[in-house]
């Protein structure tokens, strides 16, 4: 489903990704964690070309995001992303903000749009907030809108970078409880997240980055099973996080 091939990235002279690789196939939850400044948000951007990278290649869904014929903002459409600040729309209505994208770039009609927009809603559990404003919601109430959003877009892949650590800690389970219902029905998903307890329960693989490199990729089972085999710079991170 997405492929990352040796990929490397500099801002100016700072190499931010060193010669990363990793498979993500269909249906597989894999966590991406690591220390602050070890480039999970640029490699999660890089998986929906929201930042370019200068070598090596991605390929979702068997399309080349660096191939130069490939159409990107139809591509980055299928590809879900939820960020750790909501960034709905403040202006527009929750319904508003569900279905503006499907209409302009997806270009479904605006009754297509809401019928789509409403059932993901429901999904998440907030149909009763349909005609609220994002500054009416909580901040878990909001994300889980942001969530709704990416999902009426039928993405093939969704991506998540710490989507609940701007949080107050008693909305952090609310969004998690629909992630993992998304992770239950089979959502191929790439989540940069610190919540260990939402990596045990879910996730497949967990990769654990350091100075721009993957230095773990590994079974979850292996990952938080058996510490002793993994690389030094995770033990460190797993004693502090556990
Ligand atoms: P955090 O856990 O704090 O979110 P992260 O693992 O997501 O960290 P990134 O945001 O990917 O890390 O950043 C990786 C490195 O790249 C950091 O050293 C950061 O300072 C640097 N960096 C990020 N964006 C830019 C930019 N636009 N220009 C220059 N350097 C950048
Ligand atoms: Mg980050």
């Amino acid at each position: 489903m997405i492929e990352i091939k040796n990929v490397s990235k500099w801002y100016g002279s700072f190499q931010v990704l060193t010669d990363c690789s990793t498979t993500v196939n269909k249906g597989e939850v894999v966590v991406v964690c690591g220390p602050s400044g070890s480039g999970k948000s640029t490699l999660i951007k890089t998986v929906n070309a929201l930042e370019p990278f200068q070598k090596g290649d991605i390929t979702v869904d068997g399309i080349s995001i660096s191939d130069p014929k490939t159409d990107l903002p139809k591509l980055r459409s299928r590809v879900g992303m939820v960020f750790q600040h909501f960034e709905l729309f403040p202006h527009l209505s929750v319904t508003e903000n569900l279905t503006l994208a499907q209409i302009k770039v997806l270009g479904r009609s605006v009754d297509e749009a809401k019928a789509r927009g409403l059932k993901m809603l429901d999904r998440v559990g907030l149909m009763a907030h349909k005609d609220k404003f994002p500054g009416q919601l909580s901040g878990g109430q909001q994300q889980r809108v942001a969530i709704a959003r990416a999902l009426s877009m039928d993405p093939i892949v969704m991506l998540f970078d710490e989507p609940t650590s701007a949080l107050d800690p008693e909305m952090v389970g609310e969004v998690l409880d629909v992630m993992v219902l998304l992770a239950k029905e089979g959502m191929t998903m790439m989540v940069v997240t610190h919540e260990m307890g939402f990596a045990r329960k879910v996730s497949h693989r967990v990769i654990f980055m350091d100075a721009g490199k993957i230095v773990e990729d590994c079974k979850k089972e292996a990952f938080f099973g058996d510490t002793a085999s993994r690389s030094p710079r995770a033990q460190e991170f797993l004693s502090k996080i556990l």
